[in-house]
């Protein structure tokens, strides 16, 4: 088997496998009982949230646990709209490529009065800057503008966002930015993150927020998450996270693993392949998006997936809709090319397995054409 479908989740790292099991079999008291057992389990989650706050380098109450990034996502948006319309503020900046846990919210968002203004993308899969700053004035709410897209990799740069908009409240999904990035000082005041997108089990994530204030709280309920997401911890979740967010730390900064941009050199010698996204996405986002003239995408991925390799026709969450891919029609690209087109997300590969997706791709292309 060969995985070229990191973005929608990566293999758990085993450590953190390791570490979910031993939580759950050793220490599976509730973290708020109050005997032995009980303060062990708090005591590893206040391990965990110390290991991620000192990642992200902020407090430790500035981490929320949560189930993932589109349960923060939606959290996020629901509170800064309630925070922002009891300033008077109702616009909000963001892209037409966010993830749907983000685009359909502020869908509903729309619904209630928020008037929701969408940056243009280039053709290379980033923000326009100039259409950002054509759009900012004193009644932005916030500004809602995630780091890598998930499906075509484009990175929008978050230093250069903050500088545009100053002190206007920046919110970034940062699913898909983590695990090549890491945190480095992100400027946003907000943001969210999923663990199974970084090597750790899925339906387990976390929400950074600077200022508590901008938060509503999410689940009514007990003291859990400061009081604004009730509910016993995913405590194994919790703790495998930060096992993983650890590991895959230092897999940034050991490891010179560039298998996604030799990867992507190697199928350039494929003159019937024809890349939506470039070597700096291939090298940096780990993405390539591509498509084969007049070849449906969901063929061809049935095709690789024939030959044990595995990639998406789009992004997970919308894979089986048949609709074609937002971010590609947003980078000016027409529906057909957006039907056709698939992605490869990569994280190691050996040079055996370069090869063998190269031939694959070929013997798929061949065929197709043949039939
Ligand atoms: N945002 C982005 C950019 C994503 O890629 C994903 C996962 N596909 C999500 C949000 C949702 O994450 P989760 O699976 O943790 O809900």
């Amino acid at each position: 088997m060969i995985y070229l479908d990191n973005a929608a989740s990566m293999k758990i790292h085993p450590l953190a496998a390791e570490e979910m099991i031993k939580v759950e079999t050793e220490i599976w008291s509730n973290p708020s009982s109050l005997h032995s057992l009980g303060y062990a389990a708090k005591r590893k989650l206040d391990a965990a949230r110390e290991k991620i706050a000192a990642y992200v380098g902020c407090d430790i109450n500035q981490i929320y646990f949560t189930s993932g990034a589109s349960e923060g996502n939606s959290w996020v948006l629901e509170s800064l709209s309630q925070y922002s319309a009891a300033k008077g503020l109702r616009r909000i900046i963001t892209t037409p490529y966010e993830h749907p846990s983000v685009s359909n919210k502020l869908k509903q968002l729309s619904l209630q009065g928020f008037e929701i203004d969408e940056v243009k993308i280039t053709p290379s899969g980033s923000i326009d800057f100039k259409d950002l700053i054509k759009k900012v004035n004193s009644d932005v709410a916030f500004v809602c503008i995630m780091g890598v897209n998930n499906e075509v990799g484009g990175i929008n740069n978050q230093y250069r966002i903050k500088e545009v908009i100053c002190d206007i409240p920046l919110f970034s999904d940062l699913t898909q930015w983590v695990p090549h990035f890491l945190f480095d000082n992100t400027p946003a005041e907000i943001f969210t993150c999923s663990a199974h997108k970084f090597g750790g089990p899925r339906g387990v994530g976390f929400v950074y927020c600077k200022n508590k204030e901008y938060l509503s709280p999410l689940i009514t309920g007990g003291k859990q998450e400061f009081y604004l997401r009730g509910g016993t911890e995913n405590l194994s979740g919790i703790c495998a996270m930060a096992v993983a967010l650890e590991k895959r730390a230092e897999y940034r900064s050991n490891s010179k693993n560039n298998s996604c941009l030799e990867l992507y050199r190697a199928m350039q010698k494929i003159d019937e392949i024809k890349f939506n996204t470039d070597s700096v996405i291939a090298q940096y986002s780990n993405i390539i998006n591509f498509y084969v003239d007049g070849v449906s995408g969901e063929e061809l991925v049935s095709l690789l997936n024939y030959k044990g390799i595995y990639c998406s026709s789009s992004s997970a969450c919308s894979s089986g809709e048949n609709k074609p891919s937002r971010a590609l029609l947003a980078m000016g690209l027409s529906e057909e090319i957006a039907k056709n087109s698939i992605r490869f997300s990569v994280d190691t590969l050996t040079k055996d397995e370069i090869d063998v997706v190269v031939s694959a791709l070929k013997s798929a292309i061949r065929f197709i054409r043949e039939c």
